[in-house]
């Protein structure tokens, strides 16, 4: 039986739009969440969609939360009761609520003369990479920085390494920031560095046993266009060669079950998979590095998203069930247990495919499927569609702490697999 059927970051978002030049606004936009409890709302919205009326954010089999452009307010409230639809409106401006996501950063970080991360705000890519320069050069033992590849606008792709080079340890790499607009993603990586560095030598060895491999912005050219033009933008900025519209969905691009099904072959979709996988230098960049490094032995991956509140694991396709779906079922649900003894939100678990919708050509996939790496999972961070993508920067904390106990999950369960294996 198929879980709750639901479309979030990863799935379902169709936007057409071509490449703005100017800031993109959302003055007098709403948010609204839609109750879905017949089979018409969702054909309905999705012609809405089509009509330019809205902009699908996320669909579950209950609710769906769309962002209603502000001309057309009255119209699609009279569609909704005409169907005998309610609704709630989450946001009241969407506007308002980008403007009012990030309070802007003091320019004098208390304690944090030679950088500027704070866990307080949301920071720019320069920000974060020199926070990574700063770890390199403060902890050269621990810590190196190194550039996997460019994006389409030559921006360098860096990633953290974390090692006390010890030889016998397996590897551990953490995917942030593929989708652009999910600024709680790179802001929670980073701080799992931070937690990881600060207290590196009373770590168990679960941690110090592995080398850590963090990506915490995938997609630099996009995390900078939400800053500079549209908040909400998802994809890279590639131009298409048969269309005006930019922008691939880089995690519809990856080179397993690459497929244009769960996707779209529309370079005006949010959800284009790109011309063949591994098209974007941005998906291509990792993989070299697997490449250009075969003695890396790779046993886990996390890729880190918002929102809807979700671990999953592989498959994308719904049609399909992973060998050990009870043991990463169960791990997840510990996970997820163990958030919630925290104080932490709500996290449901599952197969991607059959928990959140089909999704082909995704980096936990590829990652699994083609690199063959036993744990490999996805987190999608708060919310339930109160903020949805603009999640205030002071949840980045409490949002962070919960990536940090899947990270310690996964990690204690790999240590136990590998001692398993030594007893054999
Ligand atoms: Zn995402």
């Amino acid at each position: 039986m198929k879980g709750p059927v639901v479309i979030t970051c990863l799935y379902f978002i169709y936007l057409v739009t071509s490449h703005p030049t100017e800031k993109v606004t959302y003055n007098g936009n709403q948010l609204w969440k839609i109750t879905n409890d017949n089979k018409t709302t969702l054909e309905l919205l999705k012609t809405l969609a089509n009509e330019k009326y809205l902009t699908l954010w996320m669909l579950t089999s209950k609710t769906v939360d769309a962002m209603i452009h502000h001309e057309y307010l009255n119209q699609v409230k009279e569609k909704l009761l005409e169907n005998n639809q309610t609704y709630k409106v989450s946001i009241e401006d969407v506007q308002k609520a980008i403007d009012e996501v990030n309070p802007k950063p003091p320019e004098n970080l208390d304690g944090h003369k030679d950088y500027r991360l704070t866990w307080n705000y949301y920071h720019n890519l320069a920000d974060i990479y020199d926070y990574l320069h700063y770890l390199e050069a403060t902890f050269p033992k621990l810590c190196t920085v190194i550039t996997i590849g460019n994006s389409v606008e030559a921006r360098p792709i860096k990633l953290l390494r974390i090692s006390n080079r010890n030889p016998n340890n397996k590897a551990m790499f953490v995917e942030g920031g593929i989708h652009a607009r999910e600024w709680i993603s790179p802001a929670s990586v980073t701080y799992i560095i931070h937690q990881l560095i600060s207290n590196y030598d009373n770590e168990p060895s679960y941690i110090k046993n592995l080398d850590w491999y963090f990506v915490p912005v995938l997609n630099p050219d996009g995390y900078t266009y939400t800053y500079n033009v549209d908040r909400l933008w998802r994809k890279n900025t590639a131009k298409s060669m048969t269309s005006n519209c930019i922008g691939v969905d880089l995690n519809r691009n990856w080179g397993y079950d690459w497929s244009n099904n769960g996707s779209s072959n529309d370079p005006c979709s949010n959800l284009y998979s790109g011309r063949k996988p591994f098209s974007e230098p941005e998906t291509a960049s990792v993989a070299k590095f697997f490449i250009n490094n075969p003695n890396i032995q790779w046993v886990g991956y996390l890729a880190v998203h918002s929102y809807g509140q979700y671990i999953v694991y592989p498959w994308g396709s719904p049609d399909r069930v992973i060998e050990d779906h009870k043991e990463l079922n169960d791990l997840g649900s510990q996970a997820a247990k163990m958030i919630i003894e925290g104080g932490g939100e709500s996290y449901t678990v599952g197969p991607i495919g059959t928990t959140v919708y089909a999704a082909f050509g995704s980096s936990t996939d590829w990652a699994r499927g083609g690199e063959a790496i036993k744990f490999s999972f996805t987190i999608e961070l708060g919310d339930y569609g109160k903020y949805g993508f603009l999640l205030p920067a002071r949840f980045i904390k409490p949002s962070s702490d919960e990536v940090l106990i899947l990270v310690r999950i996964i990690a204690q369960a790999v240590e136990k697999s590998l001692q398993n294996n030594n007893k054999c």
